[in-house]
């Protein structure tokens, strides 16, 4: 196996990931970024970006990630395609095995693994993404304005999203799949309260239909069984997100939902030298802009750090 040592590793390739790499190259610290297995991260998957600052037409999703590339390139960092599949922190060193083959010591580690959707899993949810289906109201809510949305979940974050929706959509079906929700009652109560949000207990989705475009939802009854359809223009899923985190399972401190605990005000973890950005530490903004600000945070942490123990040494 290859060993290469360098000043400050990047693993991942989303806004926090390019921001981080932008920062730490005109610092000088010679950043090499691994990309992970979706190249751009979550934003490629995505078609028009319009709340991202600076963009007053908007962008589509993959444009501004090779935007990002192009500036973080420019400043002399390295972009490399694999993933990090082990990695060994201590205090004294930092060991990241890429793909197996080749071995990395660095002296900081910037971590912007980020976040995964989760998906309910149906054929017709895949073949639509994009076309009416999306994880994301904030980012694609605006697209289904003054039409009928349906939005899956029952925790904070399909209550968060439903009443978001409210705003702009003539009205939300939100698809619950027992007679309960997991939120909390305050957001609960803003979903009950909300005139055109209506709440189908007990359901689960059975399809997405439409060919190109989404075009209904059939559900299920949890406990009859019984099929019935409801005509929508957008399906909206919101059962959570997962960190991608597994890696660091065991040797950085992550909280209850395996999302990387950063000191407060900081990108700091409990491992000096290796720091945390973007959706990989952040359950609740999510956002493309948010991620970029704490990967400038991250570099800017790096950098500090850097410093410091060439001062010690
Ligand atoms: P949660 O894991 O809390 O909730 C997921 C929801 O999706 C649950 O209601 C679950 O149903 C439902 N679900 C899961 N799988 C399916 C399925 N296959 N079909 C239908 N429904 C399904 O995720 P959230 O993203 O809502 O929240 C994550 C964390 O972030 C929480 O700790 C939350 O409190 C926090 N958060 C806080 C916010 C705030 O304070 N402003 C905003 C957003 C999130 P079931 O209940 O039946 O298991």
């Amino acid at each position: 196996m290859s060993t290469e040592h360098i000043k400050c590793l990047i693993i991942g390739s989303g806004p926090a990931g390019f921001t981080a790499a932008i920062y730490a190259a005109r610092a000088g610290l010679n950043p090499v970024m691994y990309t992970g297995p979706q190249p751009g991260g979550q934003l490629t998957i995505t078609n028009d970006v319009e709340n991202y600052p600076g963009y007053p037409e908007g962008i589509n999703g993959p444009q501004m990630m090779q935007d990002f590339q192009k500036q973080a390139e420019r400043f002399g960092t390295s972009v490399r395609y694999g993933m990090a599949t082990k990695v060994f922190f201590t205090e004294d060193e930092k060991k990241v095995i890429i793909d197996e083959t080749h071995e990395l010591i660095a002296d900081t580690v910037i971590i912007a693994t980020g976040a995964a959707a989760r998906w309910l899993g149906l054929e017709s949810e895949a073949r639509l993404n994009g076309s009416g289906v999306s994880a994301c109201a904030v980012c694609d809510g605006f697209f289904y304005k003054g039409l009928d949305v349906a939005i899956v979940g029952a925790g904070d974050t399909a209550c968060e999203e439903a009443s978001y929706l409210s705003k702009l959509c003539n009205k939300v079906y939100m698809i619950v799949r027992r007679e309960e929700m997991r939120a909390s009652k305050i957001m609960q109560k803003r979903v009950l309260n909300s005139p055109n949000i209506e709440v189908i207990w007990n359901s689960m989705t059975d399809e997405i239909l439409g060919k190109t475009e989404v075009e209904g939802v059939r559900l299920k009854n949890a406990n009859t069984g019984e099929l019935t359809e409801i005509k929508v223009q957008g399906f909206f899923v919101a059962i959570g997100h997962k960190p991608n985190t597994e890696i660091f399972k065991d040797i950085l401190d992550l909280d209850e939902n395996a999302y990387i605990i950063t000191e407060k005000g900081s990108s700091r973890t409990n491992i000096p030298g290796v720091f945390a950005c973007g959706d990989a530490q952040d359950h609740v903004y999510r956002q493309a802009v948010t991620a970029a600000g704490t990967g400038c945070m991250a570099a800017l942490d790096a950098e500090r750090y850097l410093a410091e123990i060439e001062v010690e040494a």
